[in-house]
C-alpha cells in the first residue's frame, strides 16, 4: 500500500497537516511493527498512543493477569478484568480504538529461548517490564536482531527513559551487571505514583515514533531522569562502553543463553523450582510437619496479613541471615504473589540450601484458597 485510504485520512488528518510526518510518514508508521514488553504501567499509556497514531501492527507480550492492585495506574484495564490476561484485554481495548491496525497478544513470558523469535521482525520494541531480568533479555536480544529499544523505569516517584541502538550505546553499556538479589525492589515491595508510568510510558511512545518516522532528536545516547516530586528533568550522558558484553568491539554475548545467567543472577531463572499450592500447604501445617516457612515479604506488609507459623525475613535481607538457617532444612518461601520468594528459593538454591519449595501463587492464592478472612492488597 503506498497511498492513505479515505478512513486514514480522516483518521490521522493532525499527523497529516505536520510536514514533518505528512502521508509519507504516516505511511511509514502503517508499515512499522513495534513490540511492547509488558502491558502494564509503562506499556498502557505508550499501547495507546502507539495504536492512536497507526503505528501498523503492534504485538504485545504479557503473561500476566490483570490486578485489583493495577488499576491505581494501568489505565486499559477496568474493574470487570481483574483476573483476566492483560495482553487479551489491551489488544481488544486498542482495536477497538483504532480498527485499522493489527494488534497482535501474546499471554506468553519473554523468555531467553523465545526472545529471538517475538521480537523478530520488530522496527522497535518498548520494554515496559518492570524486572531486570526481562530488561537484560530484551536488551541482549535487541542488539542481537539489530532492533532499537526504548527503555522506560520507575521507581515511587522518579522514572529514566533512553533509546538504545544496536550499535550500542544498550542497557548493558548503563548497567554492566545484573544488581544484587533484593538490592532493588520491585513496584510491589517500593510502591509508586499512579501517574508516574503514564509520564514515562508516553515519553517512550514519543521517542518510538521519532525513531519511526525518523524526526527529530532521538535519546540515543542519554538518559533522561525524571524526579516527579519536584518535576525536575535530569539529563545524563550514555555514551556507548566500548568493552560491554553485547554492543562493545568484541562482544562476548553471541546468543541468549549465554545471558541466561542474567536470569538465574535475578531469580527469574528457567530452572524448575518445587512449588507448593495453598491447600497442600494447609495439609503440611495442620499435620505438624517439621519445615520452616519464610516470609520473604516486607515487614509492613507482615503487618496487614501473614500465616501461621510464618517466620518474616524480607527478600533484602537473607544473606544476612544465610550463616542461621540450616541449609538442609526443608523451607517453604512466600511472598504476596510467588515472585519475591522464588528470587529468594534461586537465591538460597545458589548458596547451597536443599530443600526449598515456592508457595504458588503467594498469599494471594493462599487468601483464595485458605483464608478468605486475609487482606488482600
Ligand atoms: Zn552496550
Amino acid at each position: 500500500m503506498d497511498e492513505l485510504s479515505l478512513d486514514e485520512r480522516e483518521r490521522y488528518a493532525r499527523h497529516l497537516l505536520l510536514p514533518e510526518i505528512g502521508s509519507a510518514g504516516q505511511l511509514r508508521l502503517g508499515q512499522a511493527t513495534v513490540v511492547v514488553v509488558g502491558a502494564g504501567g509503562l506499556g498502557c499509556p505508550a499501547l495507546q498512543y502507539l495504536a492512536a497514531a497507526g503505528v501498523g501492527t503492534i504485538r504485545i507480550i504479557d503473561d500476566d493477569v490483570v490486578d485489583r492492585s493495577n488499576l491505581q495506574r494501568q489505565i486499559l484495564y477496568s474493574d470487570a478484568e481483574v483476573g483476566k490476561s492483560k495482553a487479551e484485554v489491551a489488544a481488544q481495548r486498542l482495536r477497538a480504538q483504532n480498527p485499522l491496525i493489527t494488534v497482535e497478544a501474546l499471554a506468553t513470558r519473554l523468555m531467553a529461548n523465545n526472545a529471538l523469535e517475538l521480537l523478530a521482525g520488530a522496527d522497535v520494541v518498548v520494554n515496559g517490564a518492570d524486572n531486570f531480568p526481562t530488561r537484560y533479555l530484551v536488551s541482549d536480544a535487541s542488539v542481537l536482531l539489530g532492533i532499537a529499544h526504548v527503555h522506560g523505569a520507575i521507581h515511587r516517584f522518579e522514572g529514566e527513559v533512553s533509546v538504545f541502538l544496536p550499535s550500542g550505546p544498550c542497557y548493558r553499556c548503563l548497567h554492566p551487571n545484573p544488581p544484587a538479589l533484593g538490592t532493588v525492589p520491585s513496584c510491589s515491595e517500593a510502591g509508586v505514583l499512579g501517574v508516574l508510568p503514564g509520564l514515562i510510558g508516553t515519553l517512550q511512545a514519543t521517542e518510538t515514533l521519532k525513531r519511526i518516522l525518523g524526526i527529530g532528536l532521538p535519546l540515543v545516547g542519554r538518559l533522561l531522569l525524571l524526579d516527579a516530586l519536584t518535576l525536575r528533568f535530569r539529563e545524563l550522558r550514555l555514551p556507548r562502553n566500548p568493552s560491554c558484553a553485547a554492543c562493545g568491539d568484541t562482544p562476548s554475548i553471541r546468543t541468549l543463553t549465554d545471558a541466561s545467567g542474567v536470569q538465574c543472577a535475578s531469580g527469574e531463572s528457567v530452572n524448575e523450582m518445587n512449588e507448593i499450592t495453598p491447600i497442600e500447604l494447609k495439609a503440611k501445617l495442620d499435620r505438624g510437619d517439621d519445615f520452616l516457612l519464610i516470609d520473604v515479604r516486607e515487614p509492613h506488609e507482615f503487618e496487614l496479613c501473614q500465616i501461621p507459623t510464618a517466620r518474616l525475613i524480607p527478600l533484602n535481607t537473607i544473606p544476612q541471615h544465610l550463616s542461621a538457617l540450616d541449609p538442609d532444612a526443608e523451607i517453604v518461601l512466600q511472598c504476596r504473589s510467588g515472585k519475591r520468594s522464588a528470587d529468594a528459593l534461586q537465591f538460597l538454591q545458589a548458596n547451597g540450601f536443599t530443600n526449598l519449595t515456592n508457595l504458588k501463587g503467594g498469599i494471594l492464592a493462599w487468601a483464595d484458597d485458605v483464608d478468605p478472612t486475609i487482606t488482600k492488597y
